[in-house]
């Protein structure tokens, strides 16, 4: 007999109010983002020309554990939060494992991947400074989505860059966008003068994150009332995302039990920081109790093969100096269908913490991601993202490691997104048309 799969809400009197800041309890702080022309550490003021003022404070507050979540970002939670926990008996019974295997259900808002849960505080914030217009890059889609979407419901003028080959690859993401009201530019365009720039040198420039971001700082930094956004690597980013974990903590809970790991994808770190961080408050002090494992692309394997040291956020060198775990900002990735996970570097947080050992990387290869998502798919009934199916393979890895040894372990994951608009990549998996790719040395 099948057990039935078993699922844990939160009633709206539970749902946190306040956003975990693991910065101000971290024994070794992040070190500063710098100036790139000075080597200056950044201010909030210097941070604010971009971003949202409240966010760029929260970007460096060092001090303040526990942040109020505004009523009115509240009330938007509300109408997705909180999501589901779920206890995955049918992906466990076919593992054979006596492992424990829970996950997080982040794709159930109609957006389909937890990115929304950050957009619509930096939304929320334009909104209560006056801004009038929000731009960003995307490049796989997601965030251009929720930010869209967020956007809307704030009234606020949304703009996006979508790398030129990426909009041609997934046009539907483009699509969606549009629906919610944003006006969406392929990168490079003739729009802004350093889309200009690259087209005058390579008319056929297919784009890439490095020309998106160009174009939409640019756009900010000309625009009056115009905001800059970012959907991951940021610390005000992961802030917002703990609202998965001080959920999940919670739902652990009503089940009675406390995970012995936790696993979360890794492309820039909000939804691993989003759901480890909060638990990870327990032990930043005492023993290291939990297991917390990233799980990265073998392709993009900055966690497991990079180097700390300050590096720039994109790959045309215009953000802030940011010290973290990177393969260098020129690092091309290959163009896997995990989009979201192609990038060079890793957070501030995530990176310090990598360091002095409170979690570890692992690297997972396309071919295992999708081996991954199929079985949870056909067990748990559920398509997950691309970029979900790496934490689903190393959830699989961790509950194979417990049939050899016979441990009960619980098991947590992230299921950062739905994969139901990704699905020539499951295509081409199926038609057996993918490899496996590993950077040189
Ligand atoms: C963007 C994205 C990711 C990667 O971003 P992180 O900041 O590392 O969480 C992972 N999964 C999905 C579904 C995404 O959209």
């Amino acid at each position: 007999m099948m057990k039935e799969q078993k699922r844990y809400f939160l009633t709206e009197d539970q749902l946190p109010r306040q956003w975990y800041n693991i910065q101000a309890e971290m024994v070794n702080k992040p070190l500063p983002l710098l100036d790139p022309k000075t080597r200056q550490p950044l201010t909030a003021d210097d941070l604010s020309v971009l971003f949202a003022k409240e966010c760029a404070k929260q970007e460096l507050d060092t001090e303040h554990a526990w942040i109020d979540i505004p009523e009115e970002v509240q009330r938007r939670y509300r109408y997705y939060r909180s999501t589901p926990l779920v206890r995955a008996y049918a992906l466990e019974q076919a593992l054979g494992t006596p492992a424990h295997i829970y996950f997080k259900n982040e794709s159930v808002n109609p957006l389909g991947s937890h990115k929304l849960n950050s957009a619509i505080p930096q939304c929320y914030y334009c909104k209560q400074e006056g801004v009038t217009n929000v731009t960003t890059e995307t490049g796989a889609g997601q965030w251009g989505v929720a930010l869209s979407y967020a956007a809307k419901t704030f009234g606020l003028e949304c703009a996006v860059y979508q790398v030129k080959i990426s909009m041609q690859q997934k046009p539907y993401r483009s699509s969606i966008m549009r629906t919610f009201g944003a006006t969406v530019t392929g990168s490079p365009s003739m729009s802004t003068r350093a889309g200009k720039d690259i087209i005058t040198r390579e008319p056929n420039h297919p784009g890439s994150l490095g020309t998106a971001i160009s174009e939409a700082v640019e756009l900010a930094t000309t625009t009056p009332d115009c905001k800059y956004t970012l959907g991951s690597v940021m610390n005000h980013v992961s802030l917002h995302q703990t609202i998965i974990g001080l959920e999940a903590e919670k739902q652990m809970a009503m089940a009675g039990e406390s995970p012995d790991t936790i696993i979360a994808c890794f492309g820039g770190g909000s939804n691993f920081g989003g759901l480890a961080f909060p638990f990870m408050r327990h032990q930043l002090r005492g023993d290291k109790k939990i297991d917390f494992i990233a799980a990265e692309p073998a392709s993009c394997p900055k966690l497991t093969k990079g180097k700390f040291q300050y590096d720039f956020g994109d790959a045309a060198g215009y953000t802030p100096l940011l010290p973290m775990y990177t393969l260098g900002h020129d690092f091309k990735p290959v163009n896997i269908h995990a989009g979201g996970l192609r990038y060079h570097g890793a957070g501030t947080i995530v990176s310090q913490l990598l360091k002095d050992g409170y979690m570890r990387g692992v690297d997972i290869p396309q071919l295992e991601s999708f081996d991954a998502g199929l079985l949870f798919a056909r067990t748990e009934g559920i398509i997950p993202a691309p970029e979900s199916c790496h934490a689903i393979a190393a959830t699989i890895r961790e509950a194979k490691k417990c049939k050899e040894t016979g441990e009960e372990k619980v098991i947590l994951f992230c299921l950062s997104g739905h994969g139901l608009i990704d699905m020539t990549a499951y295509d081409s998996f199926l038609n057996g048309d993918l490899i496996n790719y590993v950077p040189n040395a």
